[in-house]
């Protein structure tokens, strides 16, 4: 794919925030806790091995990543620290797993069955594996004492495996109500209680989790929104530490015009002027991920707050202007700052979304600049 290096078009990616982020969730955890960075889906969109670069340097001790692509991706770029790949490797991959040292989320017996089989065949050497327990998430992981019981069986029968970690996600750790987070901990503290007690690394938290709860028995964070400065509970609950939104999106204007009233703009013709407006045509549209349902957000051109008007093409859109503006004018579609009405959160409230999905949806069209790359370490 083409990146528009030649076009105006950013996503612009602040080192410092991503390290202060990371740097100030590491001061709140307990002594021996360490920090995994969740760097899934290219780093929500802002770099996987930049993001990784910088949440080392800020204390991170290991990876966290969707799928195995991703973690051979980071083993490429040099890093020997311990990954994790969270979701489902098929066991078919998984010579690629053992020899690049990448531990794999093992979510039932029948996964392990098949598995040992493919690495008997093999004899490629043991394989690292993280257990999954389902606590109440439904998506990955062993549900039943039983399935427990019986997985601990298979695994001190199984030499081939090596059980490195054992883990659970919370589905609602991002809320005020706690009944559920509290059922899930319950579950997991009695499926702990079938396993050995002597597991490298326990671990249930994801950003909410570290953020807003205590996490007892556990030695392991899996800290992925809130690192990019994405507050996982949307405006819910407030962080205990002030999180800076990394990424801005930002282009400039192309081309301007003033219209007289009634005229159409865009397809569908469904924004007509209604008196004389100055009209400023952006280099950016849905193939970058600025979705069609942005019509009508408004962004800052210069210091001025306007709003997208008819349709967002694929590759470009309108907005109405206060008055003119210079070709090149810089334009922010996505701020990070405090007083900036237009950040992913502003973002994801417009279109019926949550903040995460802003950065993992813009396309890898738009290039990842990284400002402020000289980290200093905060008070
Ligand atoms: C994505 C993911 C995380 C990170 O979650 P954040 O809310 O982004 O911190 C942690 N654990 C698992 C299993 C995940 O899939």
């Amino acid at each position: 794919m083409a990146t528009g290096f030649l076009r105006p078009t950013q996503r612009v990616v602040d080192c410092q925030a991503l390290y202060h982020n990371v740097a100030e969730e590491i001061k709140l955890l307990p002594q021996g806790t360490e920090l995994f960075a969740v760097v899934k889906a290219n780093g929500y969109g802002h770099g996987a091995v930049k993001v990784a670069e910088i949440a080392k340097k800020a204390g991170a001790t290991g990876f966290c990543v969707s799928i195995l692509d991703e973690a051979l991706e980071l083993r490429e770029a040099g890093f020997t620290e311990p990954i994790l790949v969270l979701g489902v490797v098929e066991p078919c991959y998984l010579t690629v797993a053992v020899e690049h040292n990448i531990a794999v989320t093992a979510a039932s017996l029948s996964w392990l069955q098949y598995a040992s089989q493919l690495l008997q065949e093999d004899r490629i050497g043991q394989l690292t594996i993280h257990l999954k327990i389902d606590t109440g998430m439904g998506r990955l992981g062993l549900r039943t004492a039983e399935e427990i019981s019986e997985v601990v069986r298979f695994l001190s029968d199984h030499s081939e495996f090596e059980l490195e970690g054992v883990f659970t996600h919370f589905a609602k750790a991002d809320s005020k109500d706690t009944d559920y987070f509290k059922k899930q901990n319950n579950r997991f503290a009695q499926a702990l209680a079938l396993l050995p007690n002597d597991i490298r690394y326990v671990h249930t938290a994801n950003s909410a989790t570290a953020l807003w709860h205590e996490q007892n028995n556990c030695n392991l964070i899996r800290f992925g929104a809130a690192m990019y400065g994405l507050n996982p509970s949307g405006r819910e609950l407030a962080a205990p530490f002030d999180l800076k939104q990394a990424m801005t999106l930002e282009t400039e204007v192309v081309h301007i015009k003033q219209l007289p009233a009634n005229e159409s703009i865009s397809y569908g013709a469904t924004y007509t002027t209604t008196q004389e407006e100055w009209i400023a045509t952006l280099p950016i549209g849905y193939a970058d991920g600025l979705t069609r349902d942005f019509q009508g957000f408004t962004v800052l051109v210069g210091d001025k707050l306007v709003p997208i008007v008819g349709r967002v093409c694929m590759d470009q859109c309108m907005v109405r202007l206060n008055g003119p503006v210079p070709l090149g004018e810089k334009v922010i579609i996505f701020g990070n700052q405090d007083d900036q009405a237009n950040d992913f959160q502003v973002g994801a409230e417009y279109i019926g979304t949550i903040n995460y999905e802003i950065p993992c949806m813009l396309s890898e069209r738009v290039p990842l600049v990284y400002v402020n790359e000289q980290l200093t370490a905060e008070e």
